[in-house]
């Protein structure tokens, strides 16, 4: 066996044969390196081993290490079980392992195992029930004479987490010398970080729970700061790409303003001087503007719009769905009534030949403001010149999607606005490039909105309430996870549930199915006979098609509402209450266990979208936060984006300074970072900057 390098595949490890190669491989570990960074996902801890003469069945927890002298196999019976005696020079004990079937391969006589767990007493004699066993291959070796850390790392198909822990036991003492520190030194000594190769056998197999600790703050450190150095070369990569300087004048501001029939709430004049300070610059806008769902984003991005088209220049905006496009389109429409300001629509819906008119025009410059979907950027549609593009992500912040438009324009100035609630700290470092205004604050006169989780059996309850509302002339909502019933669950679909609502308890108030596989003629059919309330109850499944402002509409109710992102219902509940009355958003959690709806009680208790987001995040991880849509969010293996927080913001600092001192990371010992840093993000960089 010849020497092994960080790149050498694990079939040719020692231990490591073909069978037990392809079974890492499932594991996403393919070379010593992968096998290295597979990190354990906690550690147990085993006692010293003492002596089985010694061990009394008090049922406190022991360690104990010997020969397997007997195995046995009982499949039959309520609780299945695998057992074996062990032996030392001192005495014997039972164990037990139910439904320990599988363990028939893995123990066998003549073996040295220790096991380690509660001691109890069966039949006069000593016995452990269900402990953790490892199997000892050198008891000459294994340190069985001190309390040990024991790996447990995330396990898969035939591959336990004592045999990984074996292999990577085994090749670390191999490999830890391979591993290069890549951090520069004197970063290493201020942020008092332990060297990486010693952090990296530390992840596995720390000397106590205080040196793990430690390295795992360096492999975190180092995450982030190969993750913020990848921002921080985008960022220095874009400054230098010009735009558009934009500029704004009293008169300006003032015609604009008068566009709007009601005065700009003092959040809304926050984000319009954050706007217009960024557009007035050189250097490209790249801003998020946030606020729940009414919070009048929309008014804002309009007001930069007219700051473009005030300039002769075009604006391009982007919706994520056609209704919400048309209602962009409408809304603004009306608000530049009798102005001279072009404005089009630009949809997959239209005719061809409409369409091809509105690219013509968008062409030769007869247009100011363009309204669409991601149809926008797709194709050949193309701009005489294109200072600003915004884009709606109402529902969900994708990152991806945005890339093609901004090839359109020189450097476009670009403001994305979303109703996620994106916790600050994340937004502040993982977004490092993007500003963040936030809007939080509602336009005057609108209704409260009270949240009510719902368990199953108060269903009828419900129902009644939402009776009593209709009659009060009020409009409802009905919201469900899926359209169709499908085989694999016994959640009521959208289509079932119109049915029966249509067909019994609300069948003398007008009810409509509205979802995402309906023909868009008959979405907007529904939409507006509910905008003008013949139809008073949408039942309704995705939540894109709600996105639209229904202000009568005072009642929502979610069934499986377990099944969404808090965020997200947060987002669905700002549907309603859009007038001036107060609305009830009622939460029907219909999981199985209580824990489903404890979870949906956060969102009785407050109407901070942050503070929603954030415990999301820390329940369902930013997939979830951020939609089923690749997120665009790095993959991280040891950080934890709320819990480091604090390191997170360290290395954030560290990289900028990084990158203003050598932008290039062209220094000699810049290199292995510079080399690390591609490896981990390459052709990954744009999205994780909205590139
Ligand atoms: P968002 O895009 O954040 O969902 P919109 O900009 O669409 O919000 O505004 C929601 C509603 O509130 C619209 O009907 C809009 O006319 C109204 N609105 C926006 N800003 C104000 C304001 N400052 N005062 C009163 N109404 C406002
Ligand atoms: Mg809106």
């Amino acid at each position: 066996m010849g020497d092994i390098t960080l790149d050498t595949e694990v079939r040719f490890v020692k231990g490591v044969g073909p069978r037990r190669a392809e079974q890492l491989s499932a594991l996403g570990v393919e070379t010593v390196e992968d096998l290295l960074t597979y990190y354990p996902r906690r550690f147990g801890l085993r006692r010293q081993a003492q002596p089985m003469g010694t061990l009394r069945g008090d049922e406190q927890t022991a360690t104990v290490a010997g020969e397997v002298v007997h195995t046995g196999y009982k499949p039959f019976g309520r609780r299945p079980y695998f057992e074996c005696t062990l032996r030392d020079e001192t005495g014997w004990v039972g164990v037990k392992w139910f439904h320990g079937g599988y363990l028939r391969s893995q123990i066998r006589e003549g073996m040295t195992i220790a096991v380690s767990g509660k001691v109890g007493v069966y039949r006069e004699a000593i016995q452990f029930v269900n402990p953790e066993f490892q199997t000892i291959w050198a008891p000459e070796s294994t340190d069985l004479d001190k309390d040990e850390l024991m790996p447990v790392y995330p396990a898969g198909g035939q591959l336990s987490s004592g045999r990984i822990a074996l292999i990577i036991k085994k090749v670390l003492p191999r490999a830890k010398h391979l591993i290069p520190e890549i951090l520069p030194g004197d970063l290493l000594a201020d942020r008092a970080l332990m060297p990486r190769a010693d952090a990296v056998a530390a992840m596995h197999r720390p000397e106590d729970r205080d040196q793990w600790g430690q390295a795992r703050r360096r492999m975190a450190y180092e995450e982030c700061l190969l993750m913020q150095l990848g921002i921080a070369l985008v960022r220095m990569r874009e400054v230098s790409r010009p735009a558009h300087p934009l500029a704004g004048s009293e008169e300006i501001d003032r015609r604009i303003r008068a566009r709007f029939p009601f005065e700009l709430t003092a959040a809304q004049d926050r984000a319009v001087s954050d706007i217009s300070a960024d557009l007035s610059r050189e250097r490209p806008m790249n801003r998020l503007l946030q606020g729940d769902v009414g919070s009048g984003k929309t008014v804002v991005a309009l007001y930069a719009a007219l700051l473009a088209v005030a300039n002769r220049k075009q604006v391009a905006i982007m919706a994520p769905t056609e209704i919400l496009a048309v209602q962009h389109y409408r809304n603004i429409r009306q608000y530049l009534a009798g102005s001279r300001v072009r404005i089009e629509l630009l949809v997959g819906g239209q005719s061809r030949q409409q369409r091809q008119e509105t690219r013509h025009r968008l062409a030769e410059g007869e247009i100011d403001i363009v309204v669409g979907t991601h149809a926008l950027v797709e194709g050949d549609v193309r701009f005489s010149e294109l200072a600003l593009v915004v884009v709606d992500e109402q529902h969900k912040f994708g990152v991806r999607q945005r890339s093609g438009i901004r090839g359109k324009g020189h450097a476009p100035h670009y403001l994305v606005m979303t109703a996620t609630p994106i916790p600050r700290t994340l937004a502040m470092t993982v977004f490092g490039d993007l500003d963040v205004s936030v809007i939080d604050e509602l336009p005057p006169g609108r209704g409260k909105t009270e949240t009510r989780v719902a368990r199953r059996n108060e269903i009828p309850g419900v129902l009644e309430f939402v009776r009593s509302q209709l009659s009060a002339d009020r409009q409802a909502y009905f919201i469900y996870p899926l359209v169709n019933p499908s085989a694999n669950t016994d959640m009521t679909a959208a289509r079932d549930a119109y049915e029966e609502l249509a067909g019994g308890e609300l069948k003398d108030f007008g009810v409509a199915l509205l979802h995402g596989q309906m023909p868009a003629d008959e979405k907007d059919r529904v939409m507006s006979e509910f905008r003008d309330g013949r139809v008073r109850v949408l039942v309704a499944s995705v939540v894109v098609e709600v996105g639209v402002d229904v202000p009568s509409a005072g009642v929502m109710v979610v069934m499986h509402a377990e099944r969404f992102g808090l965020a997200q219902l947060h987002q669905l509940r700002g549907r309603i209450g859009r007038g001036g009355d107060d609305a009830v958003c009622i939460l029907v959690a219909g999981g199985s266990t209580d824990m489903a709806g404890k979870r949906l009680e956060v969102l009785e208790k407050t109407s901070d979208g942050f503070e929603i987001a954030e415990q999301d995040l820390r329940l369902r991880g930013p997939g979830e936060l951020f939609g089923t849509r690749q997120h665009g969010l790095p993959e991280l293996k040891v950080a934890d984006l709320i819990e480091d927080f604090d390191l997170l913001r360290l290395a954030r600092r560290d990289s900028f300074a990084i990158v203003k001192s050598d932008p290039g990371l062209n220094a000699p010992h810049h290199q292995r970072l510079r080399t690390e840093m591609l490896k981990a993000y390459a052709g990954k960089l744009d999205l994780l900057t909205g590139g």
